[in-house]
């Protein structure tokens, strides 16, 4: 099988490729150098003149599978009867434009550019479920990252200062629930918001297991050093979605700068100039779009990315990703129990909570970004502002957040051709 992508602009980052007018070509799969006269004639050809072709888009913070996304289906099924995705010679049949179902979810995904997506948040005790969705989202690579940030063992071990038995119990978790990270949503708040409660700062430890998100956090990045996994810790910082939240999440950013990376990639000799062959970061924040507001209320509300884009371009253990939001509707979902509660308050729309037992929980908001709405014209300029403030490009990832950002949107634009 021999594929030529000729005349587009390429862009490959990882070897030094940016923006040459130039062939690809591929054989049985893999891309070469050339391929032969007689290969050439048997090659399929695509013309790619004045396109972009690039290696393909991996999502690292998405929500695509799981209880959540199902929950979201089944909250809005006003969004799912009207957008159908028939049936053709080599495709299954879908429905939905905001959280389309599984085998469209897969399509839609790969017509925007993309090869891999990573479930954001899997709850433990609802793995299965995640996995068997995955399982029928098609073409894509995929994996998910498990919450343990509110889980009762975790928190009970790090109360207790026994890290290694923290770590045996991550690692049994991981490899039993077939996932690829530690993910850490409102570290201790979640655990709260099952009595009613939030909480607001890393200094503030919880009800019962009386540990602290900063405590949790560390302990997590420890943990994930120890052991040697490939991502650093993922965190979705405490106090998401309220002005005045950037404090935290650059305090969020700090807590694990001491503890050492350890993980080193395989990677190809040759190119190993060329790339950051080792893990530098301690700790991923995510869409930090929503952890990044000014203000100290609605009325004096302003973007405070400023104040994490400087602590990012001078510090080296941090990674971090937008999860821009973009005009349109769509429905919000998280791990976040207790901050969608706030914004079912705060904008009066239908809201459902879930606690899994011993472990976490979530929130499902359906929401309408509009343009002439302050607050949300404003947070669709922060995104730009972390994407195009971070210096180094290896520092900061532009992720859909899907269904919260350009995924949804973007999907909506292409189904309607
Ligand atoms: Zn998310």
């Amino acid at each position: 099988m021999y594929l030529v992508i000729k005349n587009g602009y390429v862009f490959d980052p990882m070897n030094g490729i940016d923006g040459e007018k130039m062939d690809i070509f591929v054989k049985d799969g893999k891309i070469v150098e050339e391929l032969s006269s007689n290969e050439l004639k048997d090659a399929k050809v695509i013309d790619a003149t004045n396109k972009t072709v690039m290696p393909g888009g991996v999502d690292s913070h998405t929500h695509v599978a799981g209880p959540k996304v199902t929950h979201g289906r089944l909250m809005c099924p006003e969004l799912q009867h009207k957008h159908i995705v028939k049936k053709t010679e080599i495709t299954h049949s879908g429905s939905g434009n905001i959280v389309p179902s599984s085998y469209a979810m897969g399509y839609k995904y790969t017509i925007m550019g993309y090869t891999t997506v990573c479930e954001a948040a899997t709850p433990p005790m609802l793995a299965k479920h995640t996995h068997e969705e995955l399982k029928h989202v098609p073409i894509l690579n995929k994996c998910a990252y498990l919450m343990l940030g509110n889980n009762w063992f975790v928190m009970r071990y790090l109360k207790e200062g026994d890290i290694e038995k923290t770590a045996a119990y991550v690692a049994w978790m991981l490899k039993t629930h077939k996932c690829f990270g530690i993910k850490c949503v409102n570290p201790a708040g979640v655990e709260n918001w099952g009595w009613g409660l939030n909480i607001y700062s890393l200094d503030e430890p919880n009800l019962h297991f009386e540990v602290t998100p900063r405590e949790i956090i560390r302990g997590l990045a420890e943990v994930n050093e120890m052991l040697g996994y490939p991502m650093s810790i993922h965190v979705h910082a405490n106090g998401l979605g309220h002005p005045g939240n950037w404090e935290i999440a650059r305090e969020t950013l700090t807590v694990p700068k001491d503890i050492k990376p350890n993980q080193k990639v395989e990677i190809e000799e040759e190119i190993k100039t060329k790339v950051p062959y080792e893990r530098e970061q301690s700790i991923y924040l995510t869409h930090v779009q929503f952890n990044a507001f000014g203000g100290t209320s609605w009325k004096d509300f302003e973007s405070g990315t400023k104040g994490i884009i400087d602590y990012v371009n001078k510090s080296k253990h941090v990674v971090i990703d937008s999860g821009c939001v973009i005009f349109g509707r769509t429905i919000c979902m998280t791990g976040d129990g207790p901050n969608l509660y706030d914004l079912a308050v705060l904008t009066g729309e239908k809201w459902s909570n879930d606690d899994v037992e011993l472990e976490c929980g979530s929130g499902i908001v359906p929401i309408i970004y509009k343009k002439k709405n302050g607050v949300h014209s404003v947070q669709w300029a922060m995104g730009l502002e972390l994407l195009l403030g971070v210096k180094d490009p290896w520092k900061v990832v532009m992720t859909t957040d899907s269904p919260m950002g350009v995924h949804s949107q973007t999907i909506q634009k292409l189904s309607h051709g």
